[in-house]
């Protein structure tokens, strides 16, 4: 008789925030709950707390708890979304910025997959991996009054040899890990795996030039592990113009911090519904998913919310748990609801609930 393979023991921290993050959230949970057994994955999970809401009854909108249980006691994490207040608080500050810091998760990763039913869409399956630690937003601005009284106010851009090394490397990485989705019958365009890095070496030689040449270096010292991937460097502007004319072109596009901001709301632009777009928070080893839109105070306690962000945020992180093929169940599933586009919430026309669209989902895993 063939061994089994061992069951592998996951716990998954839920942070689901305010707003709707409170109904999206079980929805990843029901998920990872639904997974074949044959995969031999076994979850249990722990429900965090962070937030607005817990800013206003505790004082902080990151307890210790949270971070101290992600770190000590999970494999991976799910993050909802949090209501920001309209003015500045004393003493508040968002608890995903602080847990990107905490734990050292130094990549954004923002998958973009169109949704074939809606009408017009171009096709699109790309994501956008953004280093997080980074270029301009290392804050360091100054600000100083020249002899005739005029102000000038200036940025430190730093871009490091480490951090385009890592943010290099979990890109390849993906790009193959999204192949084997693909190949294991994923719903998708692209034949072969492409990484695309992003720059402006053509002006900031010193600065993204070493963001360019170090991201080549990493796929240049694997040439056999990367050999199926078609690499190539394009200068931001000219990438932008060429995204949002032919987006179906993309597959993995690695940029510097403030470029990959730009890029990833842009992207996002390119598909239905902020309904549809996940996340990913990403470190050497602990991946935390989110879905990329806020608490939606408009639509909160209806019932209505758009689950299949939070679904595909749960595929992303099982992909960063290195769980390929529990990632490649998750996201069949989902396309195939959004293929057949019949049960789907109103901000994509539809008129069902987000239980409803949960039940589809898991029906077809
Ligand atoms: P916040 O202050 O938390 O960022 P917001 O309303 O300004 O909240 P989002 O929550 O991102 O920003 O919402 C923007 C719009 O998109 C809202 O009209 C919201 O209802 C809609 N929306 C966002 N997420 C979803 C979702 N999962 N399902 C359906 N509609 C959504």
């Amino acid at each position: 008789m063939a061994a089994r393979a061992a069951t592998r023991n996951l716990r998954i921290g839920l942070i689901p925030g305010d707003g709707i993050g409170r109904e999206v959230i079980p929805a990843g949970r029901k998920v990872l709950e639904a997974l074949p057994s044959s995969l031999g994955l076994n979850f249990s999970f722990i429900d965090l707390e962070a937030g607005w809401g817990t800013f206003q009854a505790t004082g902080t909108a990151l307890p210790e708890r949270t971070v101290e249980t992600l770190k000590k006691e999970c494999n991976g994490a799910l993050f909802g979304a949090v209501s920001s207040p309209t003015t500045k608080v004393a003493g508040y500050s968002s608890p995903i910025v602080a847990l990107r810091k905490r734990l050292n998760l130094y990549a954004n990763v923002r998958p973009v997959k169109s949704v074939s039913t809606v009408p017009g869409a171009k096709p699109v399956d790309l994501v956008i991996v953004r280093e997080n630690t980074e270029d301009l937003y290392v804050k360091e601005e100054t600000t100083r009054t020249l002899e005739d009284g005029t102000k000038v106010a200036e940025a430190i851009k730093r871009i490091s040899e480490t951090a385009s090394k890592r943010i290099g490397k979990i890109a390849l990485e993906l790009a193959l890990s999204r192949q084997k989705i693909r190949n294991g019958g994923g719903i998708s365009h692209h034949s072969v795996p492409k990484l695309t890095v992003t720059h402006k070496s053509n002006v900031l030689s010193q600065t993204d030039g070493l963001f360019r040449e170090t991201v080549r270096a990493v796929y240049d010292a694997e040439k056999a592990r990367y050999q199926g991937i078609t690499y190539e460097e394009q200068i931001v502007d000219s990438m932008v113009y060429k995204l949002f004319l032919i987006p179906s072109d993309y597959d993995v596009i690695v940029a510097p911090n403030l470029y990959g901001d730009i890029l990833s709301d842009g992207a996002a632009a390119l598909v239905g519904s902020l309904g549809v777009v996940p996340s990913a928070n990403v470190g050497d080893d602990f991946a935390i998913g989110e879905p990329c839109h806020g608490s939606a105070p408009d639509i909160e306690g209806r019932g209505i919310a758009n689950p299949v962000a939070t679904i595909r945020s749960v595929g992303v992180m099982l992909e960063f748990m290195g769980e390929t093929e529990a990632a490649a169940v998750v996201h069949r599933a989902v396309d195939a609801n959004l293929a057949e586009g019949l049960i789907k919430t109103p901000d994509l026309g539809g008129s069902n609930t987000t239980e409803e669209v949960v039940a589809d989902v898991l029906r077809r895993m």
